[in-house]
């Protein structure tokens, strides 16, 4: 099935690991000029530099900005839409999650967390708006969390920003529509540099990653029986960035490997 991203101008949050960067990737061999963005310089230099050596340099442009910075990212935005001529796809795939209980976690500790996961998407959205309307294929597509619909008693804070997430999205889905598509991937767990900073502060460090993530899937009852790759949510989330997704909106799509119990 071709996905009719050939030429068209994609935006990727947090492209210079996990996810991101395996959507950049994904994107640009499906023909895309990809603007990505994240706040390590030197990470995301080494991402740009291994993407440029695959694909070349006139179709990606990489900038060290953080989402939360109003300012510095309508500076990207502007950078992009003059370099590209225009935007048709953003994927909102910056953030991280939160290890926290309701009792450990302090009012500063909720403001972060509200903070990055609402104006992760705010942000880029507001800049991004106008020209996703004139694409006329515009189409948003977020990376939130399972969690959102599933809650987790070690994540609570993040578990409730992540549900206040999924209803913005709904809301935009219609306040945008129809020149802007506006859906979300939900992760369940994927191998990713979040993962392997857990693994790395492992109790048994005799322990192998094989073995570590074997039994986190088992732990976990992952009915896959592993977690999941970073490309297998690339995927989605160029689907359903795609025109061949032109009649999904308000939607959100599993990548969980079926570990959710609700119907
Ligand atoms: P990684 O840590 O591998 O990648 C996160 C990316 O986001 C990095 O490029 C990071 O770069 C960037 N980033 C973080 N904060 C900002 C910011 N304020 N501004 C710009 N860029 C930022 O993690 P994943 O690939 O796993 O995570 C991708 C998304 O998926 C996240 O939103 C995460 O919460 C979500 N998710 C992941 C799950 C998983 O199991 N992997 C589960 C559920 C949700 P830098 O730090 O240099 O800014």
């Amino acid at each position: 099935m071709d996905l009719g991203l050939h030429g068209k101008t994609a935006v990727v949050t947090g492209g210079s690991s996990g996810i991101g960067l395996a959507t950049v990737r994904l994107l640009l061999g499906e023909g895309c000029n990809v603007a990505f963005c994240a706040r390590g310089a030197e990470r995301l230099a080494a991402a740009e530099a291994e993407l440029v050596a695959g694909f070349g340099a006139d179709r990606i442009l990489a900038e060290a900005v953080s989402v939360l910075d109003p300012d510095a990212f309508g500076g990207f935005a502007g950078r992009v839409l003059d370099r590209f001529g225009g935007a048709d796809i953003l994927i909102n795939n910056a953030g991280q999650g939160r290890v926290s209980t309701f009792a450990s976690t302090t009012d500063e500790a909720w403001r972060e967390e509200l903070e990055l996961k609402y104006f992760s998407q705010i942000h880029p959205i507001r800049a991004f708006t106008e020209a996703l309307k004139a694409s006329g294929a515009g189409a948003i597509v977020a990376v939130n969390s399972l969690l959102a619909h599933q809650p987790e008693p070690h994540m609570v804070c993040t578990s409730s920003a992540r549900a206040g997430i999924q209803n913005l999205l709904k809301s935009l889905s219609v306040e945008l529509a129809p020149a802007i598509r506006v859906n979300s991937i939900l992760v369940g767990l994927v191998d990713s540099n979040q993962w392997q900073r857990r693994f790395e502060g492992r109790d048994d460090q005799s322990q192998t990653r094989e073995a570590w993530f074997a039994d986190l899937a088992t732990k976990k009852n992952i009915p896959l029986g592993r977690l999941g790759q970073a490309e297998e949510a690339a995927r989605a989330l160029a689907f359903l960035a795609s025109p061949a997704a032109s009649y999904i909106t308000g939607a959100h799509l599993e990548i969980s490997g079926g570990i959710s119990r609700f119907v």
